[in-house]
């Protein structure tokens, strides 16, 4: 490139005007750093002025200073979706966070005595009155309860499971290797599609440490099929004494058909049948951050909780103050649908849904522009989670096809709109399904937000 000028030197670059703005705003590490890679450019022959190498430089900063995680629009039509952060809390959870997290807190400390207090204080007993369990005990999530509950109660002894309840959730939980990693000896009973009571009561020894029953919440065993049930398995416990623990999964506070949703076992039920200690996660159904609750008897969980396991998937105090702020609203069973969204988002009507499908239409089919038809459409949004994935919750979507005549073009479209979609401002992630691209507008509450972006970039 013969009459391409020369990259300056990297002092005299630092020294013009629109770099040493930039310095002052950020500091000369950053700067400096982005300038390197500026002038790099330069060679290149990319950049060719100071404007230019002002403006590189300045996009570099501003690249390097973006946050990786921010906000983004949850049109999947999953409302507990785990790659977006499962459920949104309430505003009370979030001032409650932010109230301990900007300073100090009584998080292990006994306000009445002055003495050393139990970071689980602030939760135990809205769980306990919630469940009527004797105690509870909270950690980082649900897969670290059932760990933890595990060689707590059961380390280096065996652990009787059901075949049909070796269960895998996504994200490489699998009860085998957890159970493995928890020095417990897996003993299976049954068959993968029937299992009978006696098959446990045969199966427990002195060796025995632990029943384990599994929610198989994300499939379902169909046919001629057996399984134990938990007052069944709870007879069987205590006749052998031996503790019967149930991981729920979801779990639910409350009854979920009661809601018109599919049924979920409740947590009170559950412990109401005689099951010693359950397991459930905090940022599913319950709605609340993520974390795993651990409840049940009184002598077990003290076990629990002295297990040195339990220091180390503890739950920091900004989890510990949602979770107390999300408990607190199922104090009262008349608002508690209306404040917990994941609940309110569960039961949107779907009349709701389509008014802010047709309401985004006009917005979306500019902003899309002519490759693409745009309409609304009725469709199924899943809970999500392990929630058996059924097309159950009728929703509303505005639905984007292209126009193209040929069909790999239409692929193609699709794909680069789903992308533009999320390199808006606020990402948008909807999903792709035949040859259409739906938006689920079921967990978006407020349309406006998402309008305005599309109207800015028409
Ligand atoms: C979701 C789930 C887990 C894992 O819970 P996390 O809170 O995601 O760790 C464990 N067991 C069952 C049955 C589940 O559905």
């Amino acid at each position: 490139m013969a009459n391409h000028p020369r990259p300056p030197a990297v002092d005299k670059a630092l020294a013009w005007p629109g770099i040493q703005a930039l310095v002052a705003c950020h500091g000369r590490t950053l700067v400096l750093d982005a300038l390197r890679g500026s002038l790099q450019k330069w060679r290149e022959g990319e950049v060719s002025d100071e404007a230019s190498l002002v403006a590189n430089v300045q996009q570099r900063i501003e690249r390097l200073l973006a946050p990786s995680m921010q906000p983004v629009f949850n049109l999947t039509g999953t409302v507990l979706h785990t790659n977006l952060g499962r459920a949104p809390l309430p505003p009370e959870a979030v001032a409650a966070m932010t109230a301990v997290a900007t300073g100090a807190s009584n998080l292990e400390y006994d306000l009445a005595s002055g003495q050393r207090g139990d970071r689980d204080s602030h939760v135990e007993a809205w769980i306990c009155r919630l469940t009527g369990a004797e105690a509870a005990t909270v950690v980082n999530n649900n897969a670290a309860a059932v760990l933890l509950v595990l060689n707590a109660l059961a380390r280096r002894k065996e652990v009787v499971v059901s075949r049909g309840e070796l269960i895998e959730i996504g994200g490489s939980f699998r009860l085998p290797d957890i159970m493995a990693r928890a020095d417990c000896k897996l003993l299976e009973v049954g068959t993968t599609n029937r299992t009978h009571p006696r098959d446990y009561a045969e199966a427990i020894s002195s060796r025995t440490g632990l029943l384990l029953k599994a929610h198989t919440s994300n499939y379902a065993v169909q046919g001629f099929t057996r399984c134990v049930s938990e007052a069944e398995l709870a007879v069987i416990a205590q006749e052998y004494r031996v503790p019967l623990a149930i991981d729920l999964g979801s779990g639910s506070l409350i009854d979920m058909a009661a809601l018109g949703l599919p049924a979920e076992p409740v947590v009170a039920d559950v412990l109401a049948q005689g099951v010693d200690v359950v397991t459930f996660s905090g940022d599913k159904l319950l709605g609340g951050p993520q974390a795993g609750i651990i409840a049940g008897r009184a002598d077990l969980i003290g076990k629990i909780r002295k297990s040195p396991l339990k220091r180390a998937l503890r739950c920091d105090k900004v989890t510990l103050a949602a979770l107390e702020a999300v408990l607190r609203l199922y104090a009262n069973p008349d608002t508690l649908v209306q404040r917990v969204p994941t609940l309110r988002l569960l039961t949107r009507e779907q009349a709701a849904i389509e008014h802010t499908a047709d309401a985004l239409l006009p917005a979306l089919t500019a902003w899309a522009g002519a490759d693409f038809t745009v309409d609304t459409c009725i469709t199924h949004s899943q809970i999500g989670s392990g929630s058996l994935p059924l097309d159950l919750l009728p929703s509303a979507a505005l639905r984007l096809r292209s126009t193209s005549g040929n069909k790999r073009t239409r692929s193609r479209q699709l794909r680069e709109l789903a992308e533009r979609l999320r390199q808006l401002p606020q990402p948008v992630i909807g999903r792709i399904s035949d040859d259409s691209l739906l938006l689920d507008c079921r967990c978006l509450e407020e349309h406006q937000p998402l309008q305005a972006q599309w109207e800015a970039q028409q």
